[in-house]
């Protein structure tokens, strides 16, 4: 009798936003979708840099990485799973392919392998994130790779990173649809319907979807958020500080455009720079060149510069500007400044009329967090209001519960969302079954 031989099975990613790790298994055919890290769990146990994990045995000891067979570099045994599929280059989708088995591939879109190269490289090394000699296999929106029993085909899906994608999974029972993390009011919101057209042709048996933003939900748009960071320019008259994402293509873009239309010049870090540099030829993104008249690279103030630095420091050695530099055109600046580097501030001596804008979301982004209070306590002692420009690289609920309807799902399992609860009650009237995911439970399909 054949029973059972497909079934979904989430290790992360359940009540929590990240930390995506779903197990799809056909027959003897196992693939991974997403291998996150999670914030949350994370954050329970560990207060980085003095109290972090020293070995995968605490993060197993703790549940923060699943104990399982036959995935792991450190197992005994050989790899048990058949492949890993990543969305995109958010931590919380991808860090932990560090553990990964080098033996077992790693499917990705080009720009996430770039994306995930530039960070590693950028990172000294670490336990939690490392993607040295993973065997990285590349594909297109559109594509279709064939992984023992499955069919996986990617389609394209718009978010706050570049190279992020859902999948529509081909098994033995039908299709399933995995959307990774997506939204329909970025820049790109027609790579989005792609993937939904694509979804509901299938008449999948089920959807994995992304539902962040059950709360605090808002009706803006990347073109929006552009347009009010330009009023925002206009009116300082001193240096426009900013924070965002800086994996957040669409919004360096933003900053790049305003910044050349009022005349001033959009200072990068080298982070951004090296990143920036290492996507220069992706031929499918629209980049500022770091060689334009209206970027400078900021050499924030050490002793020492790490060979990656050194390596963009050499090679657009005519745009470098120090922390003096800066301070002098600063009324001409649009200066995207880290959390983790706000003591430049101390050099800057930020003028009258300048402000900071913080573009990034709250309470923390997919790549860091930062602490409100002490960012709120520098900005206080320079005289620096604070203004709020974002927009989410999440789907807001009345879009997804549209998104859901057009794709007419069987069953459909929420994840990486703290308001499980919520989804299932908002989305009761649904001809599909509405399933509020257990962490580790085996769905057979
Ligand atoms: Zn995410
Ligand atoms: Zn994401």
């Amino acid at each position: 009798m054949v029973k059972n031989i497909t079934s979904i099975t989430l290790f992360g990613g359940v009540d929590e936003i990240g930390g995506n790790k779903l197990l799809l298994k056909d027959r003897d055919t196992k693939v991974f979708f997403d291998f996150g890290m999670s914030f949350g769990m994370k954050k329970r146990y560990y207060a980085p840099p003095f109290l972090s994990p020293k070995s995968e045995k605490s993060l197993q000891e703790l549940g923060i990485l699943p104990k399982l067979q036959g995935i792991y570099r450190f197992d005994s045994g050989p790899p048990e799973v058949d492949a890993v599929f990543v969305s995109h280059g958010h931590m919380d989708h991808s860090a932990y392919l560090s553990f990964v088995n080098r033996q077992i591939p790693v499917y990705c879109g080009e720009t996430t392998k770039i994306i995930l190269q530039a960070l590693s490289e950028m990172r000294r090394p670490d336990l939690e994130f490392d993607v040295q000699d993973i065997n990285f296999r590349t594909f297109r929106t559109g594509d279709k790779k064939t992984i023992g029993c499955l069919e996986i085909e990617p389609i394209h899906v718009d978010h706050s990173v570049p190279g992020a994608y859902g999948f529509i999974i081909h098994t033995s029972q039908g299709a399933v649809v995995y959307t990774g993390d997506f939204r329909v009011h970025g820049s790109k919101p027609q790579m989005t319907q792609d993937l939904v057209e694509a979804a509901k042709k299938e008449k999948p048996v089920a959807v994995v979807t992304e539902a962040t933003n059950m709360i605090g939900a808002s009706v803006s748009s990347e073109n929006e958020v552009e347009d009010k960071l330009a009023s925002i320019t206009e009116q300082s008259q001193g240096i426009l500080l900013t924070e965002f994402a800086y994996a957040d293509v669409d919004r360096l873009n933003s900053f790049y455009r305003v910044a050349k239309k009022s005349g001033r010049c959009l200072v990068v870090s080298l982070k951004q720079a090296y990143l920036l540099n290492a996507l220069r030829g992706d031929k499918g993104l629209k980049l500022p060149d770091l060689n334009d008249d209206s970027i400078l690279v900021f050499r924030k103030s050490k002793k020492r510069y790490d060979r990656w630095e050194n390596s963009i420091l050499q090679q657009y050695s005519a745009k470098v500007a120090d922390v003096f530099e800066v301070s002098k055109r600063q009324c001409k600046a649009v200066f995207a400044l880290s959390f983790y580097d706000l003591e430049e501030l101390v050099n800057i001596k930020p003028a009258p009329g300048s402000c900071y804008v913080l573009s990034s979301s709250e309470p923390f982004n997919e790549e860091m967090e930062i602490d409100f209070e002490k960012l709120t306590n520098w900005l206080t002692h320079y005289g620096l209001p604070q203004y709020h420009v974002h927009v989410s690289g999440h789907v807001m609920p009345l879009q997804l519960r549209s998104v859901l309807k057009e794709i007419n799902a069987q069953r459909v399992f929420p994840i990486h969302t703290e308001n499980t609860e919520l989804f299932v009650k908002f989305m009761r009237d649904m001809p599909s079954r509405i399933v509020a995911p257990e962490k580790q439970k085996e769905y057979q399909l």
